[in-house]
């Protein structure tokens, strides 16, 4: 039965170094029985079993780029997707031009391998793939090494309005007759059409920005999103340090959540040099711009899909 989770498994939240505190990079975004895990830096398998997720949760592996906190987990999950016995497809997701690093990760050692892992190499401007209930999109993003951030998207629906549907005497597998059709003709004749009975219901949406400057995708990538997952390294002091290395600061983060109209921001990927006690700095400064609800991701935290707007 598929199971209608919308939430974010917080597994690791640090950049390149990992610290007492936070693990290397790993996001699993647990969406109605799919399971997209990005990045997975090293550490991930074991972050997984103390997040209580599973092997069996997976239903993507997505890498933004092939810098080791994004991608030294890669050999622990794909030998614990052979060893679990894992018999969904798992696709896999990652820039194309790092095509070696991929087949080095992917057989880094002896095991029993098994055919449930699909690559799906990634090029070019946009890339769409159907997974499962929703649309996982990919976006270059600005970084030393070529990286790419996602998003997932819920399609547009409509949402039934039970007074409508009570006055015109519909019920029970009628509801679903008017919502596969999108009319049903009642017993006098007359017909009632979807229209009638229903509003429009925007889909839900998620996106995860990795490593990058400010570039035009990771816009493109966050726009209008529900929960927006992005790297913040440094804070504002260290900005020409972001930029010359490739990376974002809360403050550049809280301005892409404004502009992007995205509901829930979460801020990760912290560089070593700051503790836990400098959380509230990075709250403040993405606060400036971003007036919605901000979230310092920690380790083995869940961040819930923000309920879908009334
Ligand atoms: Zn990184
Ligand atoms: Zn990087």
């Amino acid at each position: 039965m598929t199971r209608m989770t919308r939430e974010l498994v917080v597994l690791g939240t640090a950049s390149a170094v990992p610290t007492r505190h936070r693990n290397h990079n790993g996001y699993l975004l647990l969406w109605d029985g799919q399971g997209f895990l990005f990045d997975p830096g090293e550490g991930t398998q074991r972050q997984m079993t103390m997040a209580g997720v599973s092997a069996h949760d997976v239903t993507w592996i997505c890498v933004t780029h092939f810098h080791g906190d994004h991608c030294l987990g890669v050999p622990g999950v794909v030998q614990r997707i052979a060893r679990d016995k894992v018999s969904h497809a798992v696709q896999a997701a990652y820039p194309a031009s790092g095509e070696t690093y991929w087949r080095r990760l992917r057989h880094a050692a002896a095991f029993a391998d098994t055919s449930a892992i699909t690559p799906r190499p990634v090029s070019g401007d946009v890339v769409r793939w159907p997974a499962g209930p929703v649309t996982l999109t990919a976006r270059p993003l600005s970084h030393p090494v070529e990286s790419y951030g996602y998003r997932v998207d819920e399609p547009d629906g409509r949402r039934m309005l039970p007074e409508e549907l009570t006055a015109r005497g519909i019920a029970g597998p009628m509801i679903g007759e008017l919502q596969r059709a999108g009319s049903v003709t009642l017993g006098d004749g007359s017909v009632v059409s979807l229209a009638d009975c229903s509003v429009p219901r925007p889909g839900q949406s998620a996106a995860i920005v990795m490593d990058t400057r400010l570039c035009d995708d990771v816009y493109a990538l966050a726009g209008g999103v529900d929960l927006l997952v992005i790297e913040s390294t440094f804070l504002s002091a260290e900005e020409a340090l972001a930029t010359e290395y490739g990376h974002l600061t809360a403050a550049q983060a809280g301005q892409v959540a404004r502009d992007c109209g995205v509901r829930r921001l979460v801020l990760t990927h912290f560089s070593e040099r700051y503790s836990f006690a400098d959380e509230p700095r990075f709250v403040e400064e993405a606060a400036k711009s971003f007036g919605g609800e901000i979230v310092t991701a920690r380790d083995l935290t869940r961040v819930p899909v923000p309920r879908r707007r009334p």
